[in-house]
């Protein structure tokens, strides 16, 4: 889960007259829209979530899955249990969550918990791909797997396949049981059972987030490897050299994007690079090249994970990008 920046937005809550009822926001006047008042509540949630995407990009805020389409607005205080009568339309409620991190997360926190028993990205999440100095570590394991089918007639079968490599997500030392309770309450590792150490993959399966955060994982690595190649055979500081450098990089930069889960490009990187795997310049360190490659652009038009929110980003090692 990355820490993400929320912007400000004309829909901010003045928080003194939390206690004083007030009339529900006037969609006339929401970002100068021409909305009809008898416009429902989907159409600002539709605009909500456009600011929200243009904010924070096609990424869930939970599980960081990129999203081209289907992205929901989701409530941190759920609408229907919360005693806040405003949450279902204060603008820092809201999220972008896929599907099955909205489902799972239902109506929690409930009544018998509180939004602070959780982490949520836009306040609380420190991350460093040093899980000494972050809520969240993602860690690649490899584990037996089973394959369940269903046929025409409804009978379902399992099958053992061979062991696989899945990336899961742990608390780390920072926040570790607000992290971990935050993990159980969107089920971040579905249909990985930690008690037998097996995960199980369904033909007829909806949820596929440990699947797309392993595959990021993948390219991620692949792309360290690629990048030490071409800093290898293209060493020189002439335009022909630089250009392959650059080149391979935008390719790198592109890839992250979309296979999207930066907490993961992150990791990756860090650990390679730890691991004297991805000698690049002398003079890049680790902080410079995540900043380069998964942060910031040189202009806006260039930026790579929109609103990840430097200032709580590590402590010792990455505090200063
Ligand atoms: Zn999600």
């Amino acid at each position: 889960m990355r820490p993400l920046k929320r912007p400000a937005s004309t829909m901010s809550r003045d928080k003194n007259a939390r206690q004083v009822k007030k009339p529900k926001p006037d969609p006339n006047t929401y970002y100068g829209s021409t909305l009809e008042a008898k416009d429902s509540k989907k159409d600002i949630y539709g605009m909500w979530r456009g600011h929200l995407i243009a904010a924070w990009g096609k990424y869930c805020s939970y599980c960081e899955i990129p999203m081209g389409t289907g992205l929901q607005v989701e409530h941190k205080d759920p609408k229907s249990k919360s005693n806040d009568p405003y949450a279902s339309t204060d603008w820092t409620n809201m999220l972008l969550a896929c599907p099955s991190c909205n489902r799972t997360k239902s109506d929690h926190p409930n009544q018998n918990e509180r939004l602070t028993d959780f982490l949520w990205p836009d306040q609380d999440v420190k991350f460093s791909p040093d899980p000494t100095e972050s809520a969240f570590q993602y860690t690649r394991v490899n584990k037996a797997a089973t394959l369940t089918q269903v046929d025409a007639s409804g009978q379902f079968s399992t099958t053992n396949l061979a062991n696989q490599d899945i990336v899961i997500v742990s608390a780390g030392s920072v926040d570790s049981a607000k992290a971990t309770r935050t993990i159980g309450m969107l089920n971040l590792n579905a249909g990985y059972d930690a008690t037998t150490g097996t995960m199980s993959y369904y033909t007829t399966a909806t949820d596929r987030r440990i699947k797309h955060r392993t595959k990021a994982w993948d390219y991620a690595l692949r792309a360290t490897t690629r990048l030490h190649t071409v800093y290898q055979e293209f060493p020189d500081d002439d335009d022909a050299d630089q250009m392959m450098r650059t080149a391979i990089e935008r390719q790198v930069i592109s890839t992250a994007i979309s296979a999207g889960f930066w907490s993961v490009w992150v990791t990756v990187f860090y650990q390679e690079v730890n691991a004297n795997r991805l000698t690049l310049v002398a003079n890049d360190t680790i902080r410079t090249l995540i900043k380069r490659l998964f942060i910031t652009g040189i202009s806006f038009l260039d930026l790579r994970f929109l609103g990840t929110d430097t200032a709580r980003i590590g402590v010792a090692k990455m505090g200063d990008i």
